[in-house]
């Protein structure tokens, strides 16, 4: 099966390739902090708007949701790109073009993949492509930690019975997440009685209580089989030198690549924090994320639509990626078992780093290999878009 992009519809892609480049710097000055994707998705939407792509609806979730002749189709594909950063900035953030590459906070994950979904879905409704599954086209919140796929969420709530396969425009070209690993997230608060330091000497402390309780789920050993880790990431609490602390809190998850695994663990931390409650301290957890592993998803499925992943990559960049288990948007749709996958459409470096980059030559192997995928979604009604 040909990925090769019949000459006109390159020549377009590649027509495109400075206006996509004012679109990534324009997006760049849009923030988006995780939970806060209002104005970039405002954005979005407008965007459609005025460039004749109509139909565009924001959703109680932030996602700009485009649907493309959806009427009388039972089956969708859906095709996101998240708008969030990692950055809790509100202000625009330095952009800059130097030697060739673009660099700005979020610049490749993932404003540019969403540029290149938000001209792609242009591409396809001003030339009216009929597809053979009904499409959305999805701007998408709450990729990004805290927004513990806020986005991805909704849309397979409110779409999941009807979704026939998923990608999602994340990170380069050069990867591609084909696999879930899930996750549990925990804000743990200790409270005790505390007091003076000397006076109330004996009193429970509750810094003693919590490096306690994290030394007894350090000492807990990890199913065998696939990977399952844990962390404790912050700790805080106190008042000062002199009290005994009346309060301690800590960020913990647990991660694993098979579910059975990250269920017991997750078990275990239950029956732990519950033995620190019965010794009469106040143990407060809250679930601060939780991200699914892979549900029943069809290999066969699977496994055909990543061959075509590589093999498009193969055309288009020169090379196949590289495939990776993660936490992606794609999480939510495997757990569901919908066939999916998460691949890029640039080069870059420092995602997550104020000193992100993208090579802003590399957009010109991604756009039409990004093209062409979703275009793959139009083979069988649109005859010649592949030669
Ligand atoms: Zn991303």
């Amino acid at each position: 099966m040909s990925f090769q992009l019949n000459e006109k519809i390159l020549a377009d892609v590649a027509g495109m390739h400075e206006e996509l480049l004012d679109l990534i710097k324009e997006l760049c000055g849009v923030t988006a902090p995780s939970n806060h994707e209002e104005k970039r998705a405002a954005f979005c939407k407008a965007w459609f708007d005025q460039n004749g792509v109509p139909g565009a609806v924001i959703d109680d979730a932030d996602n700009v949701v485009l649907p493309w002749k959806t009427e009388g189709k039972n089956e969708l594909a859906v095709i996101m790109a998240h708008t969030d950063t990692v950055f809790p900035d509100t202000e625009p953030m330095p952009l800059r073009e130097e030697k060739g590459r673009l660099y700005s906070p979020g610049v490749g994950d993932d404003t540019a993949n969403l540029a290149l979904l938000m001209l792609i879905a242009r591409y396809v409704v001003k030339n009216n492509f009929t597809p053979d599954y009904g499409i959305l086209f999805v701007c998408n919140s709450g990729e990004e930690g805290l927004g513990n796929l806020r986005g991805s969420r909704k849309i397979c709530e409110t779409y999941g019975k009807q979704m026939k396969y998923f990608i999602s425009f994340d990170g380069t070209y050069e990867g591609c997440y084909n696999y879930s690993v899930g996750s549990a997230r925990y804000k743990v608060t200790i409270k005790t009685e505390g007091g003076h330091s000397f006076s109330n000497f004996g009193n429970r402390n509750a810094i003693a209580c919590m490096s306690s309780l994290i030394n007894a789920l350090y000492g807990l050993k990890v199913p065998e089989g696939g990977k399952t880790t844990y962390n404790v990431g912050s700790i805080s609490g106190g008042t000062s030198v002199n009290t005994i602390a009346q309060n301690a809190e800590m960020l913990f998850e647990y991660r694993s690549d098979v579910r059975e695994h990250l269920d017991a663990m997750m078990g275990l931390f239950e029956t732990m924090t519950s033995a620190y409650r019965q010794m009469g301290i106040t143990v407060d957890t809250e679930i601060m994320g939780l991200r699914p592993c892979m549900g029943d998803v069809d290999k066969d499925l699977q496994s055909a639509y990543e061959r075509k992943v590589a093999d498009a990559a193969a055309l288009y960049t020169g090379k196949a990626p590289e495939f990776h288990s993660g936490s992606t948007d794609c999480n939510i749709p495997f757990s569901i078992g919908v066939p999916s996958v998460s691949i890029g459409g640039y080069v870059g470096d420092g995602a997550h780093t104020r000193e992100e980059w993208i090579d802003i030559e590399s957009l010109k192997k991604g756009f039409p290999l990004l093209t062409a995928l979703v275009l793959e979604f139009f083979r069988q009604s649109e005859k010649g878009l592949f030669v």
